[in-house]
Protein backbone atom coordinates (compact mmCIF):
# COMPACT_ATOMS: atom_id res chain seq x y z
CA UNK A 1 0.00 0.00 0.00
CA UNK A 2 2.08 2.66 0.93
CA UNK A 3 5.20 1.21 -0.94
CA UNK A 4 2.57 2.05 -3.79
CA UNK A 5 2.26 5.46 -3.19
CA UNK A 6 6.29 6.06 -2.60
CA UNK A 7 7.13 4.36 -5.95
CA UNK A 8 4.68 6.77 -7.55
CA UNK A 9 6.38 9.69 -5.78
CA UNK A 10 9.77 8.53 -7.48
CA UNK A 11 8.68 8.42 -11.06
CA UNK A 12 8.68 12.28 -11.30
CA UNK A 13 11.71 12.98 -9.63
CA UNK A 14 13.71 10.41 -11.77
CA UNK A 15 11.71 12.04 -14.82
CA UNK A 16 13.05 15.82 -13.83
CA UNK A 17 16.68 14.09 -13.75
CA UNK A 18 16.90 13.30 -17.12
CA UNK A 19 15.33 16.13 -18.07
CA UNK A 20 17.90 18.44 -16.69
CA UNK A 21 20.44 16.29 -18.08
CA UNK A 22 19.20 16.41 -21.62
CA UNK A 23 18.67 20.10 -21.40
CA UNK A 24 21.55 21.16 -23.14
CA UNK A 25 19.75 21.93 -26.56
CA UNK A 26 21.88 22.87 -29.61
CA UNK A 27 20.83 26.36 -30.30
CA UNK A 28 22.94 25.84 -33.75
CA UNK A 29 25.61 23.89 -35.00
CA UNK A 30 29.17 26.04 -35.63
CA UNK A 31 30.00 26.85 -39.32
CA UNK A 32 33.60 26.21 -38.27
CA UNK A 33 33.95 23.38 -36.22
CA UNK A 34 30.46 22.18 -37.66
CA UNK A 35 29.92 21.37 -33.54
CA UNK A 36 26.81 21.84 -31.82
CA UNK A 37 26.44 24.93 -29.94
CA UNK A 38 24.88 24.35 -26.47
CA UNK A 39 24.93 27.97 -25.11
CA UNK A 40 25.36 30.95 -26.27
CA UNK A 41 27.54 31.72 -23.33
CA UNK A 42 30.09 29.58 -25.19
CA UNK A 43 29.37 31.48 -28.63
CA UNK A 44 30.20 34.78 -30.74
CA UNK A 45 28.32 35.99 -33.53
CA UNK A 46 31.38 35.55 -36.25
CA UNK A 47 32.63 38.96 -37.80
CA UNK A 48 31.52 38.10 -41.03
CA UNK A 49 28.82 35.42 -41.21
CA UNK A 50 26.97 36.83 -38.73
CA UNK A 51 26.61 33.04 -37.88
CA UNK A 52 26.93 31.86 -33.85
CA UNK A 53 30.44 30.21 -33.68
CA UNK A 54 31.97 28.74 -30.68
CA UNK A 55 34.54 31.37 -28.77
CA UNK A 56 37.34 29.05 -28.62
CA UNK A 57 36.32 28.65 -33.09
CA UNK A 58 36.60 32.35 -33.54
CA UNK A 59 39.87 32.89 -31.57
CA UNK A 60 41.76 29.47 -33.27
CA UNK A 61 40.78 31.45 -36.60
CA UNK A 62 41.69 35.14 -35.02
CA UNK A 63 45.26 33.42 -33.75
CA UNK A 64 45.75 32.30 -37.52
CA UNK A 65 44.93 35.76 -38.77
CA UNK A 66 46.75 37.86 -36.92
CA UNK A 67 50.12 35.10 -36.81
CA UNK A 68 52.40 37.85 -37.51
CA UNK A 69 51.25 39.96 -34.89
CA UNK A 70 51.58 37.37 -32.34
CA UNK A 71 54.54 36.11 -30.74
CA UNK A 72 56.09 35.18 -27.21
CA UNK A 73 53.88 36.83 -24.36
CA UNK A 74 51.43 38.22 -27.17
CA UNK A 75 47.94 36.77 -27.54
CA UNK A 76 44.30 36.80 -28.18
CA UNK A 77 41.46 37.96 -25.26
CA UNK A 78 38.75 38.14 -25.64
CA UNK A 79 38.12 41.38 -24.14
CA UNK A 80 34.50 41.97 -23.46
CA UNK A 81 31.62 43.43 -25.68
CA UNK A 82 32.22 41.57 -28.75
CA UNK A 83 35.88 42.58 -29.05
CA UNK A 84 38.83 40.68 -28.88
CA UNK A 85 42.43 42.04 -28.42
CA UNK A 86 46.09 41.52 -28.89
CA UNK A 87 47.37 41.54 -25.57
CA UNK A 88 50.99 41.39 -24.29
CA UNK A 89 51.05 39.02 -21.35
CA UNK A 90 53.22 40.46 -18.49
CA UNK A 91 54.65 38.18 -15.81
CA UNK A 92 55.91 38.56 -12.43
CA UNK A 93 59.27 37.45 -11.53
CA UNK A 94 58.26 33.94 -10.81
CA UNK A 95 56.88 33.70 -14.12
CA UNK A 96 52.90 34.11 -12.89
CA UNK A 97 50.66 36.09 -15.11
CA UNK A 98 50.25 39.19 -13.49
CA UNK A 99 48.22 41.84 -15.85
CA UNK A 100 47.88 42.04 -19.47
CA UNK A 101 48.33 44.96 -21.60
CA UNK A 102 45.87 45.71 -24.86
CA UNK A 103 48.57 45.93 -27.99
CA UNK A 104 45.50 46.25 -30.43
CA UNK A 105 41.75 45.99 -30.31
CA UNK A 106 40.23 43.70 -32.73
CA UNK A 107 36.52 44.43 -33.09
CA UNK A 108 34.45 41.19 -33.68
CA UNK A 109 31.10 41.15 -32.99
CA UNK A 110 28.65 43.59 -35.50
CA UNK A 111 27.12 46.25 -33.61
CA UNK A 112 24.69 47.53 -35.63
CA UNK A 113 21.83 46.07 -34.39
ZN1 LIG B 1 33.21 25.55 -33.29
Amino acid sequence: MFGNKKFDDRKPYENNNNFSEEKGETISECPICKAPIKSIYTAIRHKDSDQLVHFDCAIRELVREYKHKLGKNLRIYYVGAGDFAIVREIYDKKGFLKTYEIIERIEYEKKDK
